[in-house]
């Protein structure tokens, strides 16, 4: 178990952050792969409370303070005296954290200027940024273009997912098995793995149905090194599967991954 300064700072980084996510919470993998190093971009869907002023300058200075760049889609910083008015606006709780300045205000530029256009052009740009194979993001980016095609996008993927051993964390796949999704997917389930979050049965059973469709590196099948359960009290699931388990527990208590 490691417990050196970068995790210990991981987690006091993660821990307010995570309790304003919206369900069902994957986006922490992503948050955490940029706060180690491991990619780029996140891109946070954040719970209704989190757009509020007070909660949203909070949560924004405690994410600058670790020296990270964090806007929402109207390009607020949490200190724009205009942020009470543009919540007024149409206003969706999505926020953009990197390391990059440059990269926050192109994509908030980008925001502007495609959303208004349409046809899923903002999704097909957001998912090349947070780099998802172009197959996967055309289907997401044609169910965003119609009217409720994002809930039945989700209703499809999660029934994929319950028929063959897919793993989802926080992007579906254009279809079962999509080779051009193993190595994004891998790069998350090794952060996951870090965070201590990883369901290790469901991860091999799918590492081992995708090997032979894809060309696998070994150095993929190393074990898993490290349990950091303890990071974050709280465990995340990786699949639909136990989304929807965790979301009908009666007492509200988390089901540890099995
Ligand atoms: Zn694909």
């Amino acid at each position: 178990m490691r417990q050196d300064w970068t995790y210990t700072r991981l987690r006091r980084f993660l821990a307010p952050i995570f309790a304003s996510l919206a369900e069902p919470k994957t986006d922490i993998i992503d948050l955490a792969g940029v706060a180690l190093g491991k990619s780029k971009l996140a891109c946070l869907l954040m719970r209704e409370s989190a757009i509020r002023e007070g909660v949203f300058r909070r949560l924004v200075a405690s994410i600058m303070a670790e020296g990270f760049f964090v806007a929402d889609l109207n390009g607020n910083i949490g200190l724009s005296a205009e942020y009470s008015k543009s919540i007024n606006m149409a206003h969706l709780p999505v926020w953009l954290v990197t390391r990059s300045a440059d990269l926050l205000l192109d994509l908030v530029n980008d925001y502007r200027a495609l959303q208004p256009q349409g046809k899923g052009l903002w999704e097909m740009h957001l998912g090349r940024a947070l780099g998802y194979p172009e197959c996967c993001i055309a289907r997401y980016s044609k169910a965003a273009a119609r009217s409720d095609g994002v809930v039945e996008y989700w209703h499809d993927i999660r029934k994929e997912n319950e028929t063959t051993p897919q793993i989802l964390l926080g992007f579906g796949v254009c279809r079962a098995g999509c080779p051009r999704a193993v190595r994004p997917i891998l790069d998350r389930l090794d952060v996951a793995a870090e965070l201590g979050l990883l369901n290790h049965e469901r991860a091999s059973r799918w590492l081992n149905w995708v090997a032979p469709k894809a060309d696998m590196r070994s150095q993929w099948f190393t074990p898993i090194r490290y349990d950091l359960s303890d990071l974050i009290p709280i465990r995340i699931p990786v699949s639909w599967g136990d989304i929807a388990t965790q979301n009908h527990t009666a007492n509200g208590n988390r089901r540890v991954n099995d």
